[in-house]
C-alpha cells in the first residue's frame, strides 16, 4: 500500500490557467496538467491507493469554495482532501468549525502564500484551535521555490510555533523535511520534536546521507512519503525514498502505516 500525503489538484475551470501560471512563476515542469482526473491517472499508473490533497487558500475570500470543492472530492477513489484556513480571516473559530462539520481530516496552511509567519499569533491561533478540534495540519515549511525571498516557515519559526501550541495531541505536518532547503536548521530546531516531515518535493534536492540521518534521529514513525504531485512525479518520489536505507518496518511506516494511524483510518 502506497499513502502520498502531499498532492495538489485545482478544479477543472481554473486548472489549465493556475498550472500555467505556477510553472512559469517556479520555473518548473508539473507531472500532471493539475486536475483531480489528472492525479488519478498518475495514481493509478504508479500504484498510489490514496492520495491527500492540500488546497492552498491565498485570500480568505476563498474559504466556501475551496472548502466546498474539498468536500466534494473528499473520501472518493482514494481521495482525501484537506480544507483551507487563511490567517486573516474574520472569523478563523467559525471558519474551522466548518471544515471539522465538512468532513475533513484536516487543513493546509502555506504561510508564504498566506504572507503571515508560522509564529505569528494569527497562524499559531488557528493551528491550536484546528488541533483541538482534533484536525491534522499540514504546512508548507521552508523556501518555496515560487516566492523565494521571504520565507514565512523557516525551522526556527516552526519550532516556536510548536512550542505555544502545547497541545500533546495536535497532529502537525510540515512538509519539505520539515523546511525545504534549510535542512540544516531543521536538524538544529525540529528534529525529535512532536511534529510529522512530509518527503515532498526533495528528489534530488535533500542529500541523501543528510536525508538518512534526519529520518533515524527524528524518528521513521513520524515521516510521511509525500510527492508534492503534480511539483514531483509521484513515480520519481516512490524510486527516491525506495532507495533509502530502512528496515521493512520503517518503509512500510512511512510509505503508508504512519499515514494511516495519522488519519484515524
Ligand atoms: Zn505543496
Amino acid at each position: 500500500m502506497i499513502i502520498d500525503f502531499h498532492t495538489h489538484i485545482f478544479p477543472d475551470s481554473i486548472a489549465e490557467r493556475s498550472m500555467d501560471f505556477l510553472q512559469k512563476q517556479g520555473n518548473v515542469r508539473a507531472a500532471t496538467d493539475g486536475t483531480l482526473s489528472g492525479l488519478k491517472k498518475s495514481m493509478k499508473d504508479n500504484h498510489i491507493d490514496i492520495s491527500v490533497v492540500l488546497p492552498v487558500m491565498t485570500r480568505p475570500s476563498q474559504f466556501d469554495t475551496i472548502n466546498r470543492f474539498a468536500a466534494e472530492i473528499n473520501g472518493k477513489d482514494g481521495i482525501i482532501s484537506f480544507g483551507g484556513v487563511h490567517p486573516d480571516t474574520d472569523d478563523y473559530i467559525d471558519n474551522l468549525n466548518t471544515v471539522k462539520s465538512l468532513g475533513l481530516s484536516g487543513i493546509k496552511l502555506h504561510p508564504d502564500y498566506q504572507e503571515t509567519y508560522v509564529d505569528d499569533e494569527k497562524m499559531v491561533r488557528i493551528i491550536r484551535y484546528a488541533s483541538e478540534l482534533g484536525l491534522i495540519v499540514s504546512l508548507h515549511a521552508g523556501i518555496d521555490i515560487g516566492l523565494p525571498d521571504t520565507v514565512y516557515c523557516p525551522p526556527r519559526r516552526a519550532a516556536n510555533m510548536l512550542k505555544q501550541i502545547d497541545e500533546p495531541n495536535a497532529r502537525i505536518v510540515l512538509a519539505h523535511m520539515g523546511g525545504y532547503k534549510q535542512w540544516d536548521e531543521v536538524e538544529e530546531y525540529l528534529v525529535g520534536r512532536n511534529v510529522w516531515f512530509d518527503t515532498g518535493y526533495c528528489v534530488n534536492k535533500i542529500p541523501a546521507g543528510q536525508l538518512g540521518r534526519i529520518i533515524k534521529n527524528h524518528g521513521a514513525d513520524k515521516i510521511l512519503f509525500a510527492s508534492d504531485c503534480p511539483w514531483e512525479g509521484q513515480q520519481e518520489s516512490y524510486e527516491f525514498i525506495s532507495k533509502l536505507k530502512l528496515s521493512e518496518d520503517e518503509r512500510d511506516g512511512i510509505f503508508f502505516r504512519n499515514a494511516l494511524n495519522l488519519l484515524g483510518i
